[in-house]
């Protein structure tokens, strides 16, 4: 209608930007299949610590690409495109099975590390999308790991977005054990109000917060007032983007569960992840 209003010959020049879009997304829609067939996902683990005890908790799986052409591409872009092409759904897919088939070979091999939690990030359509249910079933099936050993993470705009159908959908999940939790909460513009009817176990503070609290600042009082929020509501905290030890005892202060971030490591290729569980393990047998 914008475009009516500016005269005849913005049609053409609207029509025109639709149709490149288009083209561009079947473009990328067919490169994704590709690299689905073709093995150019890889998922890297980034280790979620026990602030108290600096322990490891667990890791949060995070998608890369590694495109033979175009080199590496981030998730920030190619995951808001494979949700615009409907992709995600097959892409998020077979996050799901290789995360549950990494945790399950990683908890072979290291029976002392059946406590790790594997979180993994779950797009709007995915919640939506009616077969997720049976898929993760299969999933749980197949590994034999224990749904309280999975969390989804959820961003608080899908949360908000969905209503009634949505909450259905993440007590079947609760039902199965699965964890839930809201990821970069704080940047929606969210409900307070609407949190309790969510059945979600963990809130993880955008990272936008936590690497701007300095002491004193106003972040200190969101992150703090955030924590106090979910502490009410029976959920658990996770910081994210946690880059300096100061943010790291602010945060324990504030009686923030976990962390996640820079200071304690980078996402890691899974043989890298494997030496942190070994790692792990040796440092809790001799203390
Ligand atoms: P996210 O779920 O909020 O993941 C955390 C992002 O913060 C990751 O970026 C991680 O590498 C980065 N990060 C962690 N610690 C620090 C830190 O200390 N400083 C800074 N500056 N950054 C830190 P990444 O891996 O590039 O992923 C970006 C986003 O892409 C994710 O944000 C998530 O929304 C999406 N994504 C990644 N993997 C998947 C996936 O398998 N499925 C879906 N649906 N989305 C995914
Ligand atoms: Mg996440
Ligand atoms: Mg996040
Ligand atoms: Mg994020």
């Amino acid at each position: 209608y914008r475009a009516k209003a500016l005269g005849k010959g913005r049609y053409t020049l609207f029509d025109q930007e639709m149709y490149e879009q288009t083209l561009r997304l079947t473009q990328l829609e067919s490169e994704l299949h590709y690299a689905l067939e073709h093995g150019e996902f890889e998922l890297y683990y980034q280790p979620i610590i026990a602030l108290s005890t600096n322990q490891l908790s667990g890791f949060e799986a995070l998608i890369r690409w590694k495109n033979p052409k175009r080199g590496f591409i981030s998730p920030i872009e190619f995951i808001p495109l494979a949700e615009d092409t409907g992709l995600i759904v097959a892409v998020g897919d077979w996050v799901m099975k290789e995360a549950c088939h990494q945790l399950q070979d990683w908890m072979r091999q290291f029976p002392e590390a059946a406590h790790l939690k594997m979180s993994i990030n779950l797009a709007s359509h995915q919640i939506r999308e009616p077969d997720l249910l049976d898929k993760l079933d299969s999933i749980l099936a197949q590994t034999g790991i224990d749904g309280s050993s999975i969390r989804l993470e959820i961003t608080e705009s899908t949360l908000m977005d969905q209503g009634e159908q949505t909450i259905k959908k993440l007590s079947q999940l609760r039902a199965r054990n699965i964890q839930l939790s809201i990821d970069d909460f704080g940047q929606g513009y969210s409900s307070l109000s609407y949190l309790h009817r969510f059945p979600i176990n963990i809130l993880k503070i955008d990272r936008a917060f936590v690497n701007q609290m300095s002491d004193g600042g106003e972040n200190i009082e969101i992150v703090r007032t955030i924590t106090v929020l979910a502490h009410t509501l029976n959920m658990s905290v996770v910081a994210e983007g946690v880059e300096t030890q100061q943010q790291a005892e602010i945060l324990k202060q504030l009686g923030c569960e976990f962390g996640q971030g820079y200071l304690f490591s980078r996402p890691l290729t899974a043989a890298d992840a494997e030496l942190a569980i070994a790692k792990s393990i040796n440092l809790s047998q001799v203390s």
